[in-house]
């Protein structure tokens, strides 16, 4: 199935966890994938080589998508590069949890600045880009942490909220561009980010889960690619869970 043929994607965070499952579904289907990371070089360099059959169709980006001037410059480099952009995928994401009146500044600053912040960053140049050909289809990765509020991720649960409602007014915004804008919540998904937790909380948060495991990145990056296919052409400002029941 070649669906995306043809489509250039941005994934932020494409390179470890939710956005690599994202990235390899896109190749999949056809697309051409633009994954990006911020630090992790290693980690970069093995996802790359592991999917060297797609040869030039995966691109990989180093930049910070806090950082409004490396975003920019990404933007500028991008138009000289590519075509056109038909898809981005917000998903680049941090956690940094503590309990609000422990939480330091820069604990609430850097989930912030990464999680909600990269994703003003990165929407802003995109749609400025989709604009050109009137089409556009933009997901961002927020969590039912974001409509829940789970003890300890004031920081977390805010930036989540913040992707969902910046969904809406920008989904409003850029409707008669036929561009759209929407939001997925995964609950627990198996990767890195939760690679803290202690097991005893890890048994915790399973019994609360009504299918009593955690997610798989597949079970994420198959509803990312509906969001971002063209048939998913009439909803925009949506959100859609992706968390085993733990609804909010
Ligand atoms: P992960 O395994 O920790 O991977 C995070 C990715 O984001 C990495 O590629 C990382 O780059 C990149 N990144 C982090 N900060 C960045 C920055 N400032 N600029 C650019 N890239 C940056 O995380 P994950 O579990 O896949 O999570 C992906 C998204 O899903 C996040 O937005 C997260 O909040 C959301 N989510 C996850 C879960 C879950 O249970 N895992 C649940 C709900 C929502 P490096 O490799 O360079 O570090």
């Amino acid at each position: 199935m070649n669906k995306f043929d043809s489509q250039h994607v941005i994934v932020t965070g494409g390179t470890r966890g939710i956005g690599a499952g994202i990235t390899e579904q896109f190749l999949k289907a056809g697309a051409t994938v633009i994954a990006t990371y911020s630090g992790n070089d290693e980690a970069a360099r093995t996802f790359k080589e592991s999917l060297n059959l797609y040869g030039n169709k995966l691109i990989i980006k180093k930049f910070n998508v806090a950082n409004s001037q490396e975003v920019e410059s990404f933007f500028t480099d991008y138009e000289k590069e590519f075509p056109s952009l038909e898809i981005l995928i917000n998903n680049a994401g941090i956690r940094r949890d503590q309990i609000v009146a422990t939480m330091n500044e820069s604990e609430w600053d850097a989930v912030i600045d990464t999680n909600l912040k990269g994703t003003y960053n990165m929407t802003r140049f995109a749609v400025l880009t989709m604009m050109k050909n009137r089409y556009g289809r933009i997901v961002n990765m927020s969590s039912v942490g974001g409509k829940l509020g789970l003890p300890g991720q004031a920081n977390y649960a805010a930036s989540k909220a913040g992707q969902i409602a910046l969904s809406l007014s920008v989904s409003k915004e850029v409707a008669k561009r036929n561009i759209t804008i929407n939001n997925v919540c995964p609950g627990f998904i198996e990767t890195e980010l939760l690679k803290d937790l202690p097991e005893d909380q890890i048994k915790e948060y399973k019994s609360q889960v009504p299918m009593k495991r955690f997610g798989k990145v597949e079970e994420v990056a198959h509803a990312v690619l509906f969001f971002a296919s063209k048939e998913a052409s009439y909803i925009t400002g949506a959100t859609l869970d992706i968390a085993g029941g733990l609804n909010a």
